[in-house]
């Protein structure tokens, strides 16, 4: 991206992408109402904004297309969902560019990992190429999964390998939608952001309870009793 509004809720938050008046680096119309043509263009003009600083010793042929685009798909949502901690489990679904570098980046942040894949001659790869620490996993083992798969594919057989209240983290695009089973995800407390933990939503259900029950007043209170006791006496 190249631009955004810089005013709205999205870019106080840092979340530019998010912004509706986007300007993108490729086919978006600039402020002056051209449009922005990325690679093909001899020359481009950018919000210092959104300008990153490239060390000198890295060549940019080779690093640029790969930490600023399957690099960052990977990085960001291991660093916000918490998946960059040593010693935690990941676990990488897919090797190809995206699933190179979540490996990378997974042994680079500690964390042991295993790679996920149907295809089993990737497994050399996986373990003597890219470090990985496993091929396949054990069911309720990984505190997290990257799955950079872009086709279709089953996402039981992924959620069942997850520890209960963890994350599996999409970041392939398959073209048609995937079958999403959401009983096993209540039951394992998948996907933490669907699920509050008991003991904290517990509380805030009793706290909520207490707080409109003194609302209520003690005459409304004693008509409810009253209600109560004259329904359990008609049973
Ligand atoms: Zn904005």
């Amino acid at each position: 991206m190249v631009g955004s509004c810089r005013s709205c809720d999205s870019c106080a938050k840092d979340l530019e992408n998010y912004c509706t008046k986007i300007i993108l680096t490729y086919n978006s119309l600039d402020r002056d109402g051209t449009r922005t043509y990325g690679g093909y263009s001899d020359m481009v003009v950018v919000d210092e904004h959104f300008v990153i600083n490239f060390p000198n010793n890295i060549p940019l042929d080779g690093a640029a297309p790969l930490l600023l685009c399957a690099g960052i798909t990977v990085y960001s949502p291991m660093k916000y969902f918490g998946l960059n901690k040593p010693g935690l489990h990941l676990g990488v679904v897919g090797l190809g560019r995206l699933g190179h570098v979540a490996v990378k980046f997974g042994k680079a942040f500690g964390l042991k990992v295993t790679v996920i894949s149907t295809s089993l001659s990737k497994k050399q790869e996986a373990i003597e190429h890219l470090g990985a620490d496993d091929f396949l996993a054990t069911m309720g083992t990984l505190d997290g999964i990257i799955d950079t798969v872009s086709a279709v594919h089953p996402l039981m057989p992924l959620i069942s390998l997850l520890k209960n209240h963890e994350k599996l983290v999409m970041v392939g695009a398959p073209e048609k939608p995937l079958e999403l089973p959401v009983f096993p995800l209540l039951m394992g407390g998948i996907f933490r952001e669907c699920l509050v933990p008991f003991d904290e939503s517990e509380c805030e259900a009793i706290d909520l309870f207490v707080n409109e029950t003194l609302c209520i007043g003690k005459d409304v209170l004693k008509d409810y009793l009253e209600r109560l006791e004259y329904a359990s006496g008609v049973c």
